[in-house]
Formats: structure tokens, C-alpha cells, sequence
């Protein structure tokens, strides 16, 4: 059995999607404070905070877990910078609960939603894993947190982990029923397509005054059905006996700020309206994933692999569900 920590959130509900769709049983735990209960699905569920290490216990006894996909934390990069008391107690103070629960209830294997914030600027290069890691945020120093207290637990007392660092998630479920709802929504692609809706007047850019191709910053999208599926070979590798280890998780093309936007006007058929704004404090210029290990030890290859395709996922989502999974 396999407990996803944040499974009401949008990597978190794609992937316990994902998981059950190949017969895997499973149980989610969220504290719904930013997940939704409607993404979830008839999947068992606990309404659980990672703090409440009595609960979580109790919960990996009651379902027999073997395994934890731990994907509970908060994401926002700009929040991060203006809260940071938010980020460590929540991400960091969080996970160490999490993990002593995992210990005292004899848990030993875990997959872990890390990300590319934890490279922070690394130039222009592709950023392999073993590029050094300098977050330029709160947020992303977190997951380098988590990552280091993950190798800690695994050298003291033998917990195994994957830690999956994520580029840019986007694009949705094939069937348009689940996808990202954040409020609000920060997300560069969501907003496009928000403004492609009417909801919003215009997308604003975050700054063209970067050292890139167009001066807008470059990221390397990814679906969420890819990242999904490389959880689930992470949780194969681990309970056959693999050792801890990470891995990027990218597509391994970067596209800037305006040929997203380029790309969803073509997508949609709308003429977004954009407008240049001030840059975000935290942003890197360019994140862009070298995947090679992945592919090479896991096997892993993204099926999404175009950013058309990824924002014709995404479209199907937000044009029949313009208020999320709100009616
Ligand atoms: N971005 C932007 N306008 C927005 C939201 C995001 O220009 O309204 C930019 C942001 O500065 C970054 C990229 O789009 O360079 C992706 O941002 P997002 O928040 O989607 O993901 P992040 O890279 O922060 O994880």
C-alpha cells in the first residue's frame, strides 16, 4: 500500500490518477488547505496534517503502508521570499514529522517531490544532477533541506528515497477531468490560458531583462502524466531493492516566457494580450533539465514531449473547467 502525502494536489492527484490506473493501492493523506477533495476521486482518504505524526502512524498501520510519495508542501516561489517562516515550518518542519512517523512505524521506502529550484541561476547550460546546488529562493532551499535530511535518515537508519527534481509542471489528465487549480493561480501557463478565458486582462511578463535569447526567462515544461509515471518507477526501483538517489525530471528544452505565450495564442486561437511587468524576486534567468539519468537507469521517457501538446492538455482542462473544480 502506498500513502501519497498532498494526493488532493495537482502533481499529487495525477499521480495517485496514474497509480491506480496500473492497479496499485493506495491511500491519500492531505490536510485540503491548498488540495481539493473533487480531485481525489473514490481513492481511500485521510484528512491529515504532516504535523500530526500520531495520525500518520495510525494511518500507516490501519492501511499497511509500505511506501510514501510525499508531495505536501507549499510551492510558490514569490510566497516563499515574502513568508519564509511559512515555507520552513510547513516544508521543513513538516517533512522531518513525516519522516519520524515513517521511522517509528517501520516505513523504509520514499519517493520525494523535489524540484529545480534547489539549482537555483546555474547559467545557460543544461543542469545535470550533479550541478551544484544554490537555491536562489526560500522555497527552493527547502527542498534542498528536505533532500539532505532524506540522505541523513537514509545513512543513520536505512530508509531508502528517490528524490524526483522537478522542472515545470504543466498540462493536465488526457480525460480533462483533474487538473492544476492553485489560488491563486501563480503558475505561468494557468494564467495564459486564464487570460485566454477573459479571466484575466492580460498576462503579465516577469521581466524581459534577462540574459536570454528574447530577455524572458526560460523554463523546461513537463506534463504531469511524465512526472506521474516517473514516481511510479521510482517506487518500482525502490522496493526492488535500489539504493537512495535522484534524479532531474525535464523535458530537456527550455522555452522562454513569450514563446509560452507564442504557444498557447496558436494552441487556443486567441490573441492573448501581454504586457511586460517588473522581474520576480527568486527567478532564475534559465532552468533547463538534462534527464539522461532517468532515461538511463529507469528507463523513463516523456510522451509529452512537445510544448503544443502540453498546452493543448492544459486547454481542455481550463476551457471546461474555467472556475477549477469549482462549479
Ligand atoms: N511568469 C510570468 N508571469 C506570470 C507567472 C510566471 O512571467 O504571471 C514567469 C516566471 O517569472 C518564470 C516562468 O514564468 O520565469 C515560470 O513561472 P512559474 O511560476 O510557472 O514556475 P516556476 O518556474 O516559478 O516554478
Amino acid at each position: 500500500m502506498i500513502l501519497v502525502t498532498g494526493g488532493a494536489g495537482y502533481i499529487g492527484s495525477h499521480t495517485v490518477r496514474e497509480l491506480r490506473e496500473r492497479g496499485a493501492d493506495v491511500v491519500v493523506y492531505d490536510n485540503l488547505v491548498t488540495g481539493h477533495i473533487e480531485a481525489v476521486g473514490d481513492a481511500p482518504f485521510v484528512k491529515g496534517d504532516i504535523f500530526d505524526k500520531k495520525l500518520l502512524v495510525e494511518t500507516f498501520a490501519k492501511y499497511k503502508v509500505d511506501a510514501v510519495v510525499h508531495f505536501a508542501a507549499f510551492s510558490l516561489v514569490g510566497e516563499s521570499m515574502t513568508d519564509p517562516a511559512k515555507y520552513y515550518r510547513n516544508n521543513v518542519a513538516g517533512t522531518l514529522s513525516l519522516l519520524d512517523a515513517m521511522l517509528e512505524a517501520g516505513v523504509k521506502y520514499l519517493v520525494f517531490s523535489s524540484s529545480a529550484a534547489t539549482y537555483g541561476d546555474t547559467g545557460d547550460g543544461l543542469i545535470t544532477e550533479e550541478s551544484p546546488q544554490r537555491p536562489t529562493s526560500v522555497y527552493g532551499q527547502t527542498k534542498l533541506m528536505m533532500e539532505q535530511f532524506m540522505s541523513d535518515y537514509d545513512k543513520a537508519y536505512g530508509m531508502k528515497y528517490v528524490a524526483l527534481r522537478y522542472f515545470n509542471a504543466a498540462g493536465a489528465h488526457r480525460s480533462g477531468e483533474i487538473g492544476e487549480a492553485h489560488k491563486p493561480e501563480s503558475h505561468l501557463i494557468p494564467i495564459i490560458l486564464q487570460a485566454a478565458l477573459g479571466q484575466r486582462s492580460h498576462i503579465g511578463i516577469f521581466g524581459d531583462d534577462y540574459p536570454t535569447r528574447d530577455g524572458t526567462c526560460i523554463r523546461d515544461y513537463i506534463h504531469i502524466t511524465d512526472l506521474a509515471d516517473a514516481h511510479i518507477r521510482a517506487l518500482d526501483y525502490l522496493e526492488n531493492g535500489g539504493k537512495s538517489t535522484y534524479y532531474n525530471l525535464g523535458n530537456g528544452n527550455g522555452f522562454s516566457v513569450k514563446e509560452v505565450i507564442e504557444t498557447a495564442r496558436k494552441v487556443t486561437g486567441i490573441d492573448i494580450p501581454a504586457k511586460v511587468e517588473g522581474r520576480r524576486p527568486g527567478d532564475p534567468a534559465t532552468l533547463v533539465a538534462s534527464s539522461d539519468k532517468i532515461k538511463r537507469e529507469l528507463g523513463w521517457k516523456p510522451r509529452y514531449d512537445t510544448l503544443e501538446e502540453i498546452v493543448a492538455s492544459a486547454w481542455k482542462w481550463h476551457s471546461t473547467h474555467p472556475h477549477g473544480f469549482e462549479k
